[in-house]
């Protein structure tokens, strides 16, 4: 099996369990030098990219179904961050041997949340090399409709999809060696496509928290030149982190990552929107504190005494990246 006979199959692979169909707007796919897009009618591009290296982003072990699928998921929370509607991948792979079997679970994982939001692979390039992932995200916004990480202000409502804290509890569970239920939370991360869709017109900022809250709100307040209120007892918590202290709970809700939710800030003219998104996308949204004046993130206990996140017990993630 040499590079062009797995380029042939990963196009097969995508190619005949895609559900994107003719609106794809691939004038040519994979098979020649670049692929030929379609944007719609006055649509501007939003392209994102992000690589996962074996033994870095990934256990060397992991399954490539996994895999396929997590570099697909990475992607699309990024465009999700940025309100745009996700249309077409480009996937760099470095494989140590040209495995037929390795690239068709790949492919398979990949496809089965690529079709879920009508994304086609378009092209790529395949070599040999230590593994390594890298795909590029391509999708479609209205002009000016992007969601930044720069538009908060003062009063804005700071809310987040989803739980957090989950995929984090996962990854300490298995590096050391425990059984760790709902291991979906840390491989099978949902990114939030329809959520940042809707979001572009009221939404003033947008970030996916890949980082873990803290890191990436952080991000928001910088570029927003803000500070945040946080309100440790509103987190959206996974039944997962159910009956930990609050501590060793906060501290995979504050510090941990890999959830891909997205944390977005709200004027409050727009509040009434939530609950109306809740409904019309079946997802949960939390709101979770507020942006202020100033700088940096006040986090509140339930109790309304203000807690520092510095006291989390930090050493619960010496193994975790
Ligand atoms: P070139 O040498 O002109 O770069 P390649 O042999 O690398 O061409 O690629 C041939 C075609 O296959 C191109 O259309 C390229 O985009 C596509 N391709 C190569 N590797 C991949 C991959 N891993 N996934 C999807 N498409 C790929
Ligand atoms: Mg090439």
């Amino acid at each position: 099996m040499n590079e062009f006979r797995l380029i042939e199959q990963i196009q097969r692979e995508t190619r005949l369990a895609s559900s994107a169909g003719l609106d794809s707007g691939v004038r040519l796919g994979i098979g020649d030098d670049a692929a030929v897009l379609e944007l719609p009618t006055g649509h501007h591009l939003v392209a994102a990219t992000d690589t996962l290296n074996a033994g870095i982003h990934f256990p060397a072990d992991t399954s490539p179904f996994d895999i396929g699928y997590k570099c697909l998921a990475v992607n699309l929370s990024d465009l999700a961050a940025m309100g745009a509607r996700p249309r077409w991948t480009l996937l760099s792979l470095s494989l140590p041997e040209a495995s037929p079997e390795w690239v068709q679970s790949f492919t398979a994982g990949f496809q089965s949340l690529a079709n879920l939001h009508d994304v086609s692979l378009v092209g790529g390039d395949t070599t040999s090399g230590p593994l390594s992932v890298s795909l590029t995200a391509l999708g479609v916004i209205e002009p000016g409709k992007q969601l930044t990480r720069s538009g908060a202000s003062p009063g804005d409502l700071l809310v987040v999809s989803g739980s957090i804290g989950g995929a984090a509890r996962v990854l300490e569970l298995l590096q050391t060696g425990k059984p760790a239920e709902e291991q979906h939370l840390l491989d099978r991360p949902q990114p939030r496509v329809e959520l940042g869709q809707v979001l572009p017109g009221y939404a003033s900022a947008c970030i996916d928290i890949s980082d873990g809250l803290l890191s990436d709100l952080g991000h928001v307040l910088r570029a927003s030149s803000c500070g945040a209120r946080l309100e440790l007892g509103k987190l959206p918590q996974p039944g997962i982190l159910d009956g930990l202290e609050n501590e060793l709970k906060w501290t995979y809700q504050l510090s941990g990552g890999d959830d891909y939710e997205l944390l977005f800030t709200l004027p409050r003219s727009y509040e009434a929107m939530i609950a109306s998104w809740r409904q019309q996308l079946g997802i949960s949204l939390s709101i979770i504190g507020e942006m202020e004046a100033g700088e940096g993130i006040r986090c509140i206990g339930p109790e309304g005494s203000l807690y520092d996140p510095q006291n989390t017990g930090f050493e619960h993630f010496s193994q975790a990246t």
